[in-house]
């Protein structure tokens, strides 16, 4: 891959993780230097294998809980384990990944004096009142339950970056991710997209969570990683949160059904239990982020799916 030198350095928290990934693909083809920062608890080094030759690119393993002393132009502030299943597995670690992580690389972008932006997520509005989310909506989040760890955490870490932003002046932005899905999930991730396509793939048994009828909104990656790098670029006074996800919305029934059809599937369908505090439905309002930073997601599910299929099939056909 060919880079233009650039003077600028980027720092990328959970850099190797599915959306970290393109990210810094995309960052490394635009002319910055990219410094990828990742503990490696749910990304990994093969999603960034084919960068670590370059010059511009630079990968250090750290947990952002710690505190972190680098010179960064921009910061991009990722790093969170994504997936239920695994913001689950050590709920703590997870609260202190977004809260501690959101306080020290806010420090770092004072004292540096670093634009900063927040991957943040639709989880903020928890199991909404209203549909489709707006910005304005305050949300609906249970404050102790086994998803809160995630949906606090990011509240919190919305918290902070707008006080120090008031209070420092730090140059902040915030994105409010919906599901997004693409090459570069992990098969054994737990998100919906992924557990299908590698169940049909296999001709296993599709696990659809209680009758399949709760809803979501999916983004495919490269158009998120496209609206994050607009909002980045964005004038200094749009702080957001700021929406971004593709508001065409599909139950977890016709999700399955239209995988099966995409991948030539014959897999059996089977229902489990929905889990605790499971939202029913979710589709972002976009209007924002359309009219600010002139953006909306153009793959549609049908084609981001056929990408994601063929990639999993290379991997899963791969020694
Ligand atoms: P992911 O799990 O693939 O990536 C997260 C990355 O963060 C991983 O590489 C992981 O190893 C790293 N990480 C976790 N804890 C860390 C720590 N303490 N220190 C350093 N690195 C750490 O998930 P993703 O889908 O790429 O999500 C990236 C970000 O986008 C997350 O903050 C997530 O909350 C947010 N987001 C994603 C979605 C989505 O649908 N993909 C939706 C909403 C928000
Ligand atoms: N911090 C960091 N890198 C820096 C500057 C700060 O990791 O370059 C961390 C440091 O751990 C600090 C936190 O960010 O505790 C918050 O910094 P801030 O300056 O807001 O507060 P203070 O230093 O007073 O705790
Ligand atoms: N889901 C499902 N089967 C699975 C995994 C998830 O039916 O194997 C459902 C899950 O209950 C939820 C939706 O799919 O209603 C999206 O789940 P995911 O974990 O991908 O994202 P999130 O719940 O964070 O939006």
């Amino acid at each position: 891959m060919k880079s233009i030198p650039s003077e600028r350095t980027v720092l990328v928290t959970g850099g190797a993780g599915f959306l970290g990934s393109h990210l810094c693909d995309r960052l490394i083809k635009s002319g910055d230097n990219v410094l990828c920062v990742d503990n490696l608890f749910t990304g990994s080094k093969r999603n960034v294998a084919h960068l670590l030759g370059l010059s511009a690119f630079e990968f250090l393993r750290h947990d952002v809980t710690f505190p972190l002393y680098v010179e960064v132009d921009r910061i991009f502030n990722l790093a969170c384990p994504a997936s239920p299943i695994h913001y689950r597995f050590d709920p703590v670690q997870t609260t202190k990944t977004n809260v501690h992580g959101a306080i020290n690389m806010l420090g770092l972008a004072k004292r540096v004096r670093a634009r900063i932006l927040q991957a943040s997520t639709s989880e903020v509005y928890g199991d909404p009142e209203i549909h489709p989310q707006v910005e304005s909506y305050w949300g609906r989040v249970n404050p102790i339950g086994v998803r809160s760890c995630y949906d606090e955490g990011k509240r919190c870490a919305e918290t902070l970056f707008f006080d120090y932003h008031r209070q420092h002046s730090v140059d902040v932005k915030v994105v409010r991710i919906f599901n997004t899905y693409g090459p570069r999930m992990q098969p054994d991730d737990g998100r919906v997209v992924s557990n299908f396509i590698v169940q049909a793939l296999r001709g296993d048994d599709m696990t659809i969570f209680g009758e399949g009828d709760q809803t979501r909104s999916f983004c495919y990656v490269d158009d998120l990683i496209d609206g994050m790098v607009r909002m980045m670029n964005s004038e200094k006074s749009l702080t957001g949160p700021v929406n971004l996800g593709n508001p065409a919305e599909y139950t977890m029934l016709e999700l399955a059904e239209t995988v099966l059809r995409l991948s030539g599937s014959s897999s059996k369908l089977t229902f489990w239990p929905r889990p605790p505090d499971d939202p029913r439905h979710r589709q972002p309002d976009i209007s924002m982020a359309s009219r600010e930073l002139d953006w909306e997601p153009r793959v549609t599910l049908e084609d981001g799916l056929m990408e994601t299929i063929d990639y999993f099939r290379r991997l899963l056909n791969s020694p």
